[in-house]
């Protein structure tokens, strides 16, 4: 048994208005003549939160155009271009949801590797540190603040860049960031959080160190999404330690049935993590049984919309290309079923679940 070394976010500051901090905690890792790049989610085009963005110098705001999720060509480009106009920069902050955040790690780490990020797709490629990076949520739930990779859809694949140099040095968790996100938006990210906890804690990778940020991050995301009434301040609070905890919590397990079908839905239809995650739990009952129930009940008081009936009219050739991306995620599979997970989910049962989606 080999056990893993795990490599974490070196700072974090956690609290309402903590965000107000940002150019003290920024100010030491400034070098002479170097921007910092804000890489802020498009979303605050316009909006207020743009007028307390600390800019020095020659800083930098830089919206990122997350309609799509990330891509390898997307992240190339922005680097590219930060290295036509300065050369190097002093660092990249990411400011928005998991989309932002992956975005500024992968921006991050070309900054310093040769190359195209799509040479980075996988685990332990990334030769080099990246510039230094900082996370700052706006939507609570992927835990890509503390992850060790940034999901990139790439010429033949969608994979992170996952390695040691890919955790952010600073997060700044203000839960005031993430007030007045549109409720469906919220619970889909949210929900991001609720599966990575269900598929961690009944997986067979589980352990204690992973168990107890799991149990955690589930209980805050019940209080959130089952006890409370009406949304408050306090919601945000805890989801955004939820996001934490649920992140902590796969970092040294795995997710399961839900990511590793709905990773097949992104890379066909393109269907963002969050919902396709909530399109896929909803069928997820042999699998996770109390889970969905619950998942079930979260949905119906919450009133969301879970689209159905995605896969309708979809050609053989195109349920293949689900299933190989799909099966081809071996630890989720084996997290989720055991060493003989080929036996259990087999190509027929796989294109079943597809054709109920
Ligand atoms: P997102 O970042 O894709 O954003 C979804 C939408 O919400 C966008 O339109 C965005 O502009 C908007 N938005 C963001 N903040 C907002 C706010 N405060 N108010 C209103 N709108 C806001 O959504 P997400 O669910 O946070 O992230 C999904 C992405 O995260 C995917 O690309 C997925 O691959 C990635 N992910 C990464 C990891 C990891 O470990 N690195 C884990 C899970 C998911
Ligand atoms: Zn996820």
């Amino acid at each position: 048994m080999k056990f893993r070394n795990f490599k974490m976010v070196d700072y974090v500051v956690y609290g309402r208005g903590c965000f107000n901090q940002l150019d003290e905690i920024i100010a030491p890792r400034r070098k002479e003549g170097k921007p910092m790049i804000f890489l802020v989610d498009h979303f605050f085009e316009g909006k207020a939160l743009l007028n307390r963005i600390p800019l020095r110098g020659n800083d930098k705001i830089v919206f990122a155009d997350v309609t799509y999720e990330p891509k390898t060509t997307q992240v190339d480009k922005l680097a590219q271009q930060l290295k036509d106009e300065f050369g190097t920069v002093s660092g990249i902050i990411g400011i928005g949801g998991g989309s932002t955040m992956d975005l500024a790690k992968a921006v991050s780490l070309m900054m310093g590797n040769p190359g195209s990020s799509a040479d980075y797709q996988g685990w332990d490629l990334v030769k080099f540190p990246g510039v230094y990076k900082v996370g700052i949520p706006t939507l609570s739930g992927t835990g890509a603040e503390v992850s060790r990779t940034c999901v990139l859809t790439g010429p033949t694949r969608k994979l992170g860049m996952n390695s040691d140099f890919t955790p952010f040095d600073q997060i700044v968790l203000d839960p005031e960031l993430t007030a007045n996100a549109p409720i469906n938006q919220r619970f889909y990210t949210g929900m991001d959080c609720y599966i990575h906890c269900i598929e961690s804690l009944e997986g067979t990778y589980l352990n204690e160190f992973s168990k107890s940020y799991g149990e955690k991050a589930l209980e805050l995301c019940q209080e959130v999404f089952v006890k409370k009434q009406v949304w408050d301040d306090e919601c945000d609070d805890k989801l955004m330690m939820a996001s934490y905890a649920g992140g902590m919590s796969i970092a040294y397990s795995q997710v399961g049935v839900a990511h590793a079908v709905s990773y097949g839905l992104s890379y066909l239809l393109g269907t963002k993590h969050g919902i396709g995650n909530c399109i896929v739990m909803n069928h997820l009952e042999e699998y996770y049984p109390a889970g969905v129930k619950e998942f079930k009940y979260m949905v119906e008081k919450n009133q969301i919309d879970i689209p159905q009936g995605i896969c309708k009219g979809l050609t053989d050739e195109q349920f293949e290309t689900m299933i190989n991306v799909s099966i081809g995620m071996k630890p989720l599979w084996e997290n989720a079923l055991g060493k003989d997970w080929e036996k259990i989910m087999t190509r027929e049962k796989l294109r079943a679940l597809f054709e109920k989606l």
